[in-house]
This record gives C-alpha cells, sequence and structure tokens, in this order.
C-alpha cells in the first residue's frame, strides 16, 4: 500500500558551467532533490509533491512543468505575481567549486505565508519532509506557522523527516539557527544531520552527542550521516553503524546527503527496517557521487 510524500521547501534554478564556458540550466534545491530521489526509489502507488512558492514568469513555468515531467506533483505550489524562483550557480576554478547565490527575494520565501493552504496539504499527506534551509529562508512568524503543522502531523502518527542542513550564512544569528533548529527536530520523528556540520555549527564531539542532541529535542529516531565512514542510527538507546558503500572515484558529492535521505526514506517507509534502508541509502549515493549533479536520472541509478 502505497502513500503521499510532500517535501516542503525552495528549489532553485542552477547555472553551471559547460566545458564550452557556456551556462547549462538545471534546477535543485535539498528539499526537491530528496523529492527526486524519492520518487525514483518509491513505486509507483506513492505520490511525492513539492510544496514551495514560485512566481508567475517564464521561469516558474519551466520549473514547474520540470518537476511534473519528473513525476513530482506541483499541484500545490503557490504562484505569486511579479516573484520569480530563487538562482545560483556553481563556479568551477582550478577543480574548486563555489556557490553564488541569488535568493533573498525568491517567491519560495513566501512559501508559508498562506497557513491554510499549508494545512491543507499537510493534512493531505501521510509523510512530511522539509529542512533546515526550509527554516532558514522564511520569515519568523511563517516558520513557526510550518512548525506548528508539522507538529500536529507528528502528533497525529504521521512520520516527519527533517534534515538540519546547517547553513549559518542563511540565518540572521547562530542563535536563531541553534533555536530553529532545535523546534525543527521537536516537531519531527526522524532527524537526518550530517556529522560534519554538526560538529562545526553545534561543536557535537561524536556522533553519540550528535543523536543524544536530537534525541533530547523530542526527535523519536536519529540517522547521522558521516560521508565515507557510512551512517549511523540512533534509536531507543542502541546505535548501529551502517557502512558506506566503497567507490573508486568520487566525481561530484553533490547531493550525497539529499540522495541518502531520499534512499532512506523510500525504503524504510516500504519495509520499516531502518538498518536495511541505510544500507539501501548508501548504494543510491553511492552511485550520486560518481555522477555530476544533483540530480542522477532513475535508470543510472539502477534500482533492482
Ligand atoms: P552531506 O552531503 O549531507 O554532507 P555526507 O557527506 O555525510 O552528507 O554523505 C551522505 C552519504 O553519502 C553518506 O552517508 C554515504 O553513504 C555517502 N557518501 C558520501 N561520501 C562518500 C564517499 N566518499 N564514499 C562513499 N559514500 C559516500
Amino acid at each position: 500500500m502505497g502513500g503521499r510524500f510532500l517535501s516542503i521547501g525552495e528549489c532553485m534554478v542552477e547555472l553551471s558551467q559547460a566545458d564550452d564556458g557556456h551556462l547549462r540550466k538545471g534546477f535543485a534545491g535539498d528539499t526537491f532533490n530528496t523529492a527526486w530521489y524519492a520518487r525514483a526509489c518509491l513505486p509507483a502507488d506513492w505520490s511525492i509533491d513539492y510544496f514551495t512558492a514560485l512566481g508567475d514568469d517564464a521561469m516558474s513555468d519551466e520549473m514547474a512543468a520540470f518537476m511534473g515531467s519528473a513525476g513530482i506533483g506541483t499541484a500545490n505550489i503557490r504562484r505569486l505575481r511579479g516573484k520569480t524562483p530563487g538562482l545560483y550557480m556553481i563556479n568551477l576554478k582550478d577543480g574548486e567549486r563555489s556557490f553564488s547565490y541569488w535568493r533573498d527575494s525568491s517567491a519560495a520565501r513566501q512559501l508559508a505565508a498562506d497557513g491554510d493552504a499549508l494545512r491543507a496539504a499537510i493534512e493531505a499527506s501521510d509523510v512530511l519532509y522539509f529542512s533546515g534551509i526550509t527554516l532558514a529562508i522564511l520569515p519568523r512568524e511563517d516558520a513557526y506557522t510550518l512548525l506548528a503543522e508539522l507538529r500536529r502531523a507528528k502528533a497525529i502518527g504521521k512520520v516527519v523527516a527533517f534534515d538540519p542542513n546547517l547553513r549559518p550564512r542563511l540565518w540572521s544569528s547562530l542563535d536563531a539557527m541553534h533555536t530553529l533548529i532545535a523546534d525543527g527536530a521537536r516537531a519531527s520523528t526522524l532527524v537526518m544531520p550530517s556529522f560534519d556540520d554538526e560538529a562545526a555549527h553545534f561543536g557535537d564531539d561524536s556522533i553519540s552527542s550528535t543523536i543524544r542532541r536530537y534525541h533530547q529535542y523530542g526527535a523519536n529516531m536519529v540517522v547521522v550521516k558521516n560521508g565515507p565512514e557510512g551512517a549511523t542510527i540512533g534509536s531507543d538507546a542502541e546505535e548501529t553503524l551502517v557502512p558506506a558503500v566503497k567507490v573508486g572515484k568520487v566525481i561530484d558529492t553533490t547531493s550525497a546527503g539529499d540522495s541518502f535521505n531520499g534512499g532512506f526514506l523510500a525504503h524504510y517507509l516500504q519495509h520499516g527496517d531502518p538498518i536495511a534502508a541505510a544500507a539501501f541509502a548508501a548504494e543510491i549515493a553511492a552511485k550520486v557521487i560518481q555522477e555530476y549533479g544533483a540530480l542522477v536520472s532513475p535508470k543510472k541509478l539502477k534500482i533492482a
């Protein structure tokens, strides 16, 4: 029996340099990437929808059409007059990647401004997914609206999954980031942090401290990703390390964490076994980092 999966956040226009110096256009964003991999890994009796806000320009139309062609539902997407999607560019210099963002006034910042629409979309879903970036881009009041709806979903037994995806530059202060991330975890059943981010921005000295901290905030299960070291599942006072898949040559780690989350959720929602889900997710992430770009086509993932 399938279900209804709703991912909430911001998808942006991505510009990257092709070999001939031309710019290549794509669409990506952490919560959208996870929706993409959940779609690739879940059977057809699951619906995957994306909740965001877009503008009324041609680029917004193109992005929505792209989502639809990937099998991701767009019926809940708000369209705002005169607004545009956020944009980022991947700069490549001497093999090192850096990012420039134009997202301060993107339509997605208003995704939670209509509380009724948000509530209706969440009520119509069985599984909710959001990230620290979703919270960071919202006006504080709207972040609280979103968190209240997610707490309501959690209280009636829905799966609420959260990747803290710590990005200090998106927050007005570290204090604000720490407070809202804790609130995000409180509204969630499952938290999926990356250890290097947590160590850098929360000062965790071990994976166990990350797990303990998120449990204290109120998460039921914590899955800590740790690059080539694998992922550790923390639930009911037990910690289980699930190793990563060995990869000969890493091509591009963009979306490693997002694809891991999508693969983990897809498996976990069908089978309910977090250890098997983490092993499956590690296989997905290993394939993703051997290809360029955030969104690897389902064909290349070769899901058995
Ligand atoms: P993020 O992209 O959020 O920083 P990680 O770097 O922890 O996340 O990677 C997420 C997952 O991707 C890991 O749990 C692992 O399964 C996989 N992964 C990342 N880097 C490697 C690597 N070098 N070799 C194999 N697997 C990797």
